[in-house]
C-alpha cells in the first residue's frame, strides 16, 4: 500500500521541492527553473522572465469586502512584484479566470476595469488568457512575462557574508488591513444596520485591498547603478523571505528590531489587536515590498 501523506505535513514548500524532484532539464534556454520569483530564459540578449499566481475566493479574497476593481488590480500587481523581484521590467501578463453564475457581465468588467488600471500603471499588455465556469467561486491566475539584462538578474541565492538586508518600505501594513476588515464584517454581520469604520485605517486597509508592486525600486537600483546580490519580494511575511534569501545562499541573517520599518498606525492597531507589531511584520505578509541584500560599498 503506498503511504498517504498530509500537505500539512510537508506544508506547501514542501511540497514544492517533492513535485520538482524528477524534473529534467530539456531546453538549453531554461536557464532557472523552480525556485525563485521567476523562471529565467535565455531570449538570446536578455533574459525572459515568467511568473504565475493564482487567487481563490475564499482563500484569498472575501468578496463581501473586496471591491472587485482592486481585486483586479492586485491580481496583476502581485505578478508585476515577482518580475521586481528578479530586478526585471514586466512587459506582458495572461489572466486566466473562473466565474460562477453568481457573477455577471457588468461584475466581470468591474474586474478587468481593475487589470486594465494595472496594465497602465504598470505599462504591461494583456496579451491573452482563458476563461472558464466554476465551482468554487471566483478564481483569477495571471501569469507575467518580463525582460531582465543578463548581468542584472537577482536570484534569491546570491547574498554573501556581510552584505546589508534592505527592505523598501514598511512591513505588516497589508496584515493588520486584513484584520481590520475582518472585524468590521463580523460586526457588521452582528449588526447590519452599522457603517464599517474603515477611514481611520485608510493606509492598512488600502495595502491590504491594493498593494503595489514596486517598480520603481527596478528603475532607482538602475539609476544608481547598484545590482541586489540577492532580492525577494515580501509576499509571505519577513520572516518567511529572510528564510528563503538564507537557505539559497546558504548564510544566516541578524535583524535589528528597531531597524524595521513600521507605520505607526500598524504599530497601534497591532498593539489594540493584542499582537506583537513584529509578529505582523515577520508573519503576516502580502506587503509586495522588495528585501534585498548588498554589498557594504554599494
Ligand atoms: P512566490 O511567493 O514568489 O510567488 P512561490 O512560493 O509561490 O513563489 O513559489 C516558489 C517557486 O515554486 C516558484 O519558482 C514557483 O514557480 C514554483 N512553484 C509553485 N507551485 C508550483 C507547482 N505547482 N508546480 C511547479 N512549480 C511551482
Ligand atoms: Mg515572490
Amino acid at each position: 500500500m503506498t503511504k498517504r501523506t498530509e500537505i500539512s505535513e510537508i506544508g506547501e514548500f514542501g511540497l514544492i521541492d517533492r513535485l520538482k524532484s524528477g524534473l529534467v532539464k530539456r531546453q538549453e534556454s531554461s536557464v532557472y527553473g523552480i525556485g525563485d520569483d521567476a523562471a529565467v530564459i535565455d531570449a538570446g540578449d536578455y533574459y525572459s522572465l515568467i511568473t504565475s499566481d493564482m487567487l481563490l475566493e475564499g482563500v484569498h479574497f472575501d468578496l463581501s469586502y473586496t471591491p472587485l476593481k482592486h481585486l483586479g488590480y492586485k491580481s496583476v500587481a502581485v505578478n508585476v512584484s515577482d518580475i521586481t523581484a528578479m530586478n526585471g521590467i514586466p512587459r506582458q501578463i495572461t489572466v486566466n479566470v473562473g466565474l460562477s453564475n453568481r457573477f455577471s457581465v457588468e461584475a466581470v468588467e468591474e474586474l478587468y476595469e481593475g487589470i486594465k488600471v494595472a496594465c497602465e500603471h504598470y505599462r504591461v499588455d494583456l496579451v491573452g488568457g482563458d476563461t472558464t465556469a466554476s465551482h468554487a467561486g471566483l478564481i483569477i491566475s495571471v501569469t507575467a512575462l518580463g525582460t531582465v539584462e543578463k548581468d542584472k538578474v537577482t536570484y534569491r541565492s546570491g547574498a554573501r557574508d556581510k552584505d546589508i538586508v534592505c527592505v523598501t518600505g514598511d512591513l505588516g501594513a497589508a496584515y493588520m488591513g486584513l484584520n481590520i476588515l475582518a472585524r468590521e464584517k463580523s460586526a457588521w454581520q452582528g449588526n447590519p444596520g452599522m457603517q464599517p469604520q474603515l477611514e481611520t485605517h485608510s493606509y492598512m486597509v488600502g495595502r491590504q485591498l491594493r498593494p503595489e508592486a514596486r517598480l520603481d525600486i527596478v528603475f532607482d537600483l538602475a539609476e544608481a547603478g547598484v545590482v541586489p546580490t540577492a532580492m525577494i519580494d515580501v509576499s509571505d511575511g519577513l520572516a518567511s523571505e529572510l528564510f528563503h534569501l538564507c537557505k539559497q545562499s546558504n548564510l544566516g541573517v541578524a535583524i535589528f528590531e528597531d531597524k524595521v520599518p513600521m507605520d505607526a498606525q500598524m504599530f497601534e492597531t497591532a498593539v489594540e489587536f493584542k499582537l506583537d507589531p513584529i509578529t505582523a511584520v515577520l508573519n503576516g505578509g502580502e506587503d509586495y515590498e522588495l528585501l534585498f541584500t548588498i554589498s557594504q560599498d554599494d
